[in-house]
């Protein structure tokens, strides 16, 4: 369907963006219609479509479904069943997302993924002088690589300086992959190093290991933009560029702008990735149970929020990908997106619905409270607690401490008014929820030990994630998780005020 082209020649390159942004709407027909053409006997299409093909019997036809719908089909083909249940073609590897958790990979693990990591930091410590961009698929990655790396330069450094990598990397193609750079003892690069992440602050830390870098590469938006303060103090204001929107579904956009500022970053869909619609979102419908309108790619609107729902070559049909999307512009006939959110309700216990983007907003904000006293959010997560009446939210903070090796030790009024400042930016029906403590009842912060969401992360990728797609969800219901994160805990603060509420907010739409 799409004409060949060397990827390696950037003029190529261009003319097949202009090419299939220009043509948008004739690209998504013709790859809905090779889709369907290909996996028409499958047993998933056959059951709606009955061998035909056209798209208006697939858009009358076929569910618009979730993750759910789908969980049976991934089953089975885990389980050796023949692949053809839903693609025309033998699926070969299985993701396990943040979103499905699919526990297939549990041979891959969290071992092999902290060898190959210290192996690419000892090679970029190495090659320090020609690293001219260093990057991550997400900046919760990327700062997971720097406390790897604030964790092990030592070892690093002896390494460098004898020529010899630790014997704990036992991996033959680590082993082999590392011989090519460390080839001799370099007790100079050792020293210099050592002296770098030996300073009392880790300030600008990747600007000086590695001085010839010119940009970080890891996606700064959605959910990933309250990592910039992060990002911007360990990476010394070199420029953070967020290439991509994609997921273990399928590639969506790129961002053609690279230079622009996180908070005006748009992907622009490549239409020939999958056949994209849209549902729109007005949540306020959607709660009263309003007919739920979907689009086509090229017919969404400027300002309008949208869930894109996905039909993939790899045999996802009508698919939601569960994200909350801005329409910003059209490059020729190709939407661009920003990217809002997770459309999923992450914290509720009465009538109050707080969305996964008001929940980071409000952290986003309350954590500016932490910014005088030198303390950093690390990560952070959330949940309800119904164990006594009314429930309340928890939340659930890592902090760390702008300065080298300070104890993080909290002032308990600082943390009050953080609880406050949360409580203070969720929506009027949370707000009412509380007056009184009636429903809803004081927002509470756990401050959990330093490498409480590493601990975390551990547990997740030992069923299945993997470390660099590895997501923090923002709200945990898991009980063996929450198990984890609560044996962290060092502290617990609450809210002492009661947020403001106006009868007139509660009107409002959303
Ligand atoms: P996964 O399914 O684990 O591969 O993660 C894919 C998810 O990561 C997407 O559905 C989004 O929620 C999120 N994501 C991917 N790219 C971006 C981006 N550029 N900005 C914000 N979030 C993103």
């Amino acid at each position: 369907m799409l004409t060949k082209f060397d990827p390696t020649n950037l003029k190529a390159c261009l003319s097949l963006l202009e090419d299939i942004t220009s043509n948008a709407n004739q690209i998504q027909d013709s790859v809905l219609e090779a889709i369907l053409t290909r996996n028409a006997h499958t047993e998933y299409l056959r059951g709606f479509l009955n061998g035909q093909v056209d798209k208006q019997s697939f858009k009358n036809n076929l569910p618009i479904v979730t993750y759910e719908d789908y969980h049976s089909y991934i089953d089975r083909i885990a389980n050796g069943e023949p692949f053809d249940l839903i693609c025309d073609r033998p699926i070969i590897v299985l993701l396990a997302s943040e979103k499905n958790c699919t526990s297939l990979l549990r041979n891959f693990t969290w071992v092999g993924q902290t060898q190959s990591m210290y192996c690419q930091l000892l090679c970029g410590l190495v090659e320090r002088g020609n690293v001219s961009r260093l990057g991550a698929p997400f900046a919760s990655t990327f700062l997971k690589v720097i406390k790897f790396l604030e964790n092990h330069w030592s070892e690093l450094c002896s390494n460098i300086r004898t020529g010899r990598v630790s014997d704990w990397i036992t991996d033959a193609n680590c082993v082999s992959g590392i011989g090519k750079f460390l080839e001799a003892p370099n007790p100079e690069l050792a020293s210099l190093i050592e002296q770098e992440c030996s300073k009392t602050s880790w300030e600008a830390i990747v600007r000086r290991l590695w001085p010839n870098a010119k940009c970080i590469e890891a996606v700064v938006t959605g959910s990933m933009a309250q990592y910039i303060p992060m990002m911007e103090f360990y990476c010394g204001g070199l420029p953070l560029i967020s290439t991509f929107y994609v997921s273990s579904e399928c590639s969506v956009g790129l961002n053609l702008d690279p230079l622009s500022k996180p908070c005006d970053v748009s992907y622009t869909t490549i239409p020939s990735m999958a056949y994209f619609e849209f549902f729109e979102i007005k949540k306020y419908h959607q709660e009263t149970g309003h007919d739920p309108v979907v689009v086509d790619l090229v017919d969404v609107k400027v300002g309008h929020d949208y869930e894109p729902v996905i039909t993939t070559f790899s045999g996802l049909y009508r698919y939601r990908l569960g994200d909350v999307l801005r329409v910003t512009g059209f490059y020729n006939n190709a939407p661009q997106f920003r990217f809002v959110g997770r459309q999923k309700v992450v914290l509720s216990i009465d009538m109050d619905k707080t969305y996964e983007e008001d929940l980071l907003k409000a952290v986003a904000n309350a954590k500016l409270l932490l910014e005088p006293h030198e303390l950093m959010l690390i990560d952070f997560t959330s949940r309800v607690d119904s164990s006594s009446f009314p429930g309340h939210y928890v939340l659930y903070w890592e902090l760390g401490c702008k300065v080298k090796d300070v104890k993080v030790e909290p002032d308990p009024e600082v943390m009050e008014e953080c609880c406050f400042a949360v409580e203070e930016c969720l929506d009027s029906v949370y707000r009412n929820g509380r007056r009184n403590d009636k429903n809803i009842g004081p927002l509470e912060i756990k401050v959990v030990r330093s490498g409480a969401f590493d601990e975390l992360m551990s547990f997740f990728v030992s069923r299945g994630s993997s470390v660099s797609q590895f997501k923090t969800p923002r709200s945990l219901t898991n009980e063996e998780a929450l198990k984890i994160l609560e044996a962290t805990v060092v502290s617990k603060f609450v809210s002492r005020k009661v947020p403001s509420w106006e009868l007139h907010e509660l009107h409002s739409s959303r």
